[in-house]
């Protein structure tokens, strides 16, 4: 037996079978079937290490359909845990099956820096002069088999050259690097210069190492290891060279895997709930989501209804407690297009149940997911990064 198979058993060992996990599960709780249950999947790589179990397509679907939403995993009375025996599974797979072009496409733009620039030119001139309608009006994205992700391609946004340094412009309190992530400086500018704009204003010099890169979760999660730890490595010195008190993600997602390897790494509104400053007053209907990676994995979901409280006026909520995984899931929804939409329609049902402005999301993907959802009903609420609502009414 490899080393790398008895590393997955004795993982799957630590599983005493209880199934506390289940109900929590947004996979099995739709499909009501235990290979799609986390006990199940757990049983599925058991089987297979210990050599009972062959390789079979009906054998990565079930792992592959699993969100990695790690609601399982934040239940389990045993600790298991299962992201890393998902993601050693899928190492182990790694080249077994191809992912479809969608995924292909986003993973090497996330981990190709230099082409970020060009993909912002290329999406502007391609909203701007009406290109989008026209292919969409001639299904030009599903003969590629692109329409999955374009669904997701937000209005354009404007944007600056981002700057390496940005010093406080309040009595300093001290030095703090800001993780971008690639999506982000894509598609959600707003959300980077208010992240700025904000930690500036409380007292903080702000560094952007220019060397950052890619956090690595879509390599990590498609089984790319190698990817993954170049990707990993190359941040880790982007951040290591700067005498910084904390590493600010403002995606939850990157924030998640950047923890794992990075020291210091802190959601921006877990940081900020730590920090005294003033507010203009908000007449707005403002509810919360908190995704997966916020709530199951680096935990401080909580500190974004605290610091959105503190604006005057507002009427904060949050999305009811059973409200599960968006569907967006990295690179899920452009896999499982069925459950991911199955998934969303529930979320934005438990979101529109109450008159609703602004629906605040911490991560990237899932409000870039969201968003479309609502667009595509025609809704009029705005998805935004809490840390924009904060710089808006900043006095
Ligand atoms: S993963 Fe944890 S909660 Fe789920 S069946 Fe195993 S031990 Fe129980
Ligand atoms: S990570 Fe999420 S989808 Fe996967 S088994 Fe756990 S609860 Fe289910």
């Amino acid at each position: 037996m490899t080393n790398a198979k008895k590393e997955l058993l004795a993982i799957a060992d630590s599983c005493v079978k209880c199934g506390i996990c289940t109900p929590h599960c947004p996979t099995y709780t739709h499909i009501q079937n235990e290979n799609e249950s986390p006990r199940g999947r757990i049983a599925l790589i058991q089987a297979w290490a210990g050599g009972q179990l062959n390789v079979t397509d009906n054998l990565l679907e079930h792992i592959d359909s699993c969100l990695l939403c790690r609601a399982c995993e934040k239940s389990c009375p045993a600790v298991v845990p299962y992201a890393k025996l998902i993601d050693d599974f899928r190492a182990e797979m790694h080249g077994e099956k191809s992912a479809p072009i969608s995924v292909r496409l986003v993973k090497t733009f996330a981990e190709n820096k230099p082409a970020h620039r060009w993909i912002k030119l290329g999406l502007a001139f391609y909203q701007q002069y009406n290109l989008q309608k026209i292919a969409r009006f001639l299904r030009v994205p599903t003969l590629f088999g692109l329409e999955k992700l374009e669904r997701l391609v937000p209005n354009y946004q404007e944007s600056q050259t981002l700057q390496s340094y940005y010093p406080a412009t309040s009595e300093v309190k001290g030095d703090a690097g800001l993780f971008v992530g690639c999506m982000g400086e894509m598609f959600d500018f707003e959300t980077v210069n208010a992240a700025i704009i904000v930690l500036t204003h409380v007292g903080f010099n702000v560094h952007l190492p220019e060397t950052q890169t890619c956090c690595g979760a879509l390599a990590l999660h498609e089984g790319d290891t190698e990817t993954a730890q170049n990707l990993a490595k190359q941040n880790q010195t982007a951040f290591a060279s700067e005498n910084l008190q904390a590493i600010i993600t403002i995606a939850s997602g990157c924030g998640s895997t950047l923890k794992d390897y990075a020291p210091k790494v802190v959601d921006i509104s877990h940081f900020l709930a730590q920090t005294n400053f003033d507010l203009k007053p908000l007449a707005a209907n403002i509810r919360v989501h908190s995704p997966c990676s916020l709530k199951n994995v680096l935990k401080t979901d909580k500190s974004v209804l605290t610091l959105l409280k503190r604006i005057p006026e507002a009427n904060i909520s949050s999305l009811p407690d059973t409200t599960q995984c968006c569907g967006a899931a990295g690179s899920y929804s452009l896999r499982h297009d069925k459950m991911a939409q199955t998934l969303l329609n529930e979320l934005l049902e438990n979101a529109l149940e109450k008159p609703t402005d602004y629906l605040v999301s911490s991560n990237i993907g899932c409000a870039l997911h969201i968003a479309a959802g609502l667009r595509e009903r025609g809704e009029n609420v705005t998805v935004v990064h809490p840390v924009v609502l904060l710089a808006r009414q900043l006095r």
